[in-house]
């Protein structure tokens, strides 16, 4: 049976195996239950089960405004997506039922999930239909599989601005060399097309979205509004947040007030990151 790579903690937090057994070690949270809640976007404090996937077709690196760099906050997903956990979708299935008890919501995140499509969609599809689970999916917006999105309720579209380009000087920095994604993300990370089949599935559909902008420099804006709004139709302006840059407090305190006036004079969406105000920076939470 054809296997699902995951990332690091896999299906989390979890207190059960994919027997039903008690798992000694208490999950990230530091709390003895499974499940977290869901920190970002219109589903903030949603409680929540997570399946991280490995893998990621882009490699995020930023600069703050104070000039620290800042990179993807899920490294084991993407930049050392190497230390992979694979199951079949059999288990991934088990662990899920084993942990799910009283939520209801189910995030597929990566990494970027939709790189796995053909093995994702038909456990998408059982979580939907055997647990009645509302599923989310976390993806960077620059590919679209209907055998994965038909099974979806809320897609959590976040595409990247050039502030997260690899640049030579941040790869430098963190003595990266520019092979694979390192070397596409420029060109790959905005893809109109891709987001306006979301756009269209959605409006067709009556599923949900979600259009979460990262953003870190007061300069942003412009590049939303003329790269990626500009461009595309039938957005419900609703649906835009931006999410402020950080993968840790002290990163977010640098952001924050400055993407919060970003939102309130553009009329869009302020996105917070509950679970690293609640859990602080970690894997598993
Ligand atoms: S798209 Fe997401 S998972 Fe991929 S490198 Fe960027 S932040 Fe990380």
């Amino acid at each position: 049976m054809s296997k699902i790579v995951l990332a690091n903690e896999g299906v989390f937090p979890i207190t059960k195996d994919q027997n039903g057994n008690q798992i000694k070690t208490t999950p990230a949270t530091g709390m003895h239950t499974s499940g977290t809640i869901q920190g970002e976007g219109k589903l903030a404090g949603v409680p929540s089960l997570f399946i991280r996937l490995a893998g990621c077709n882009l490699r995020c690196m930023w600069s703050l405004p104070n000039g620290a760099l800042c990179r993807c906050d899920t490294p084991y997903a993407s930049f050392e997506a190497e230390q992979d956990l694979q199951l079949n979708p059999e288990e991934i299935f088990a662990l899920v039922r084993n942990n799910i008890s009283n939520l209801n919501h189910l995030v597929l995140t990566g990494g970027e999930p939709m790189l796995q499509h053909r093995h994702l969609a038909p456990l998408a599809h059982r979580l939907k239909e055997e647990l009645k689970l509302h599923l989310s999916i976390e993806t960077n917006g620059t590919l679209f599989f209907e055998d994965v999105a038909q099974h979806i309720d809320l897609f959590s579209i976040s595409p990247k601005l050039s502030n997260s380009n690899p640049s030579d000087k941040k790869r430098a920095a963190y003595n990266l060399q520019p092979s694979g994604p390192l070397s596409y993300h420029a060109e790959k990370r905005r893809n109109i097309e891709v987001l306006q089949k979301f756009i269209d599935f959605c409006n067709a559909t009556g599923k949900e979205l979600q259009l979460k902008f990262v953003v870190g420099q007061p300069s942003d804006y412009k590049e939303i509004k003329e790269d990626f709004l500009a461009n595309l139709h039938n957005l419900n302006p609703a649906d835009i947040m931006l999410m402020p840059l950080g993968a840790t407090r002290e990163e977010l305190k640098t952001t924050s007030n400055m993407v919060a006036e970003m939102a309130i004079s553009n009329g869009w969406r302020f996105a917070p990151r509950l679970h690293i105000d609640l859990f602080g920076s970690k894997a598993g939470v």
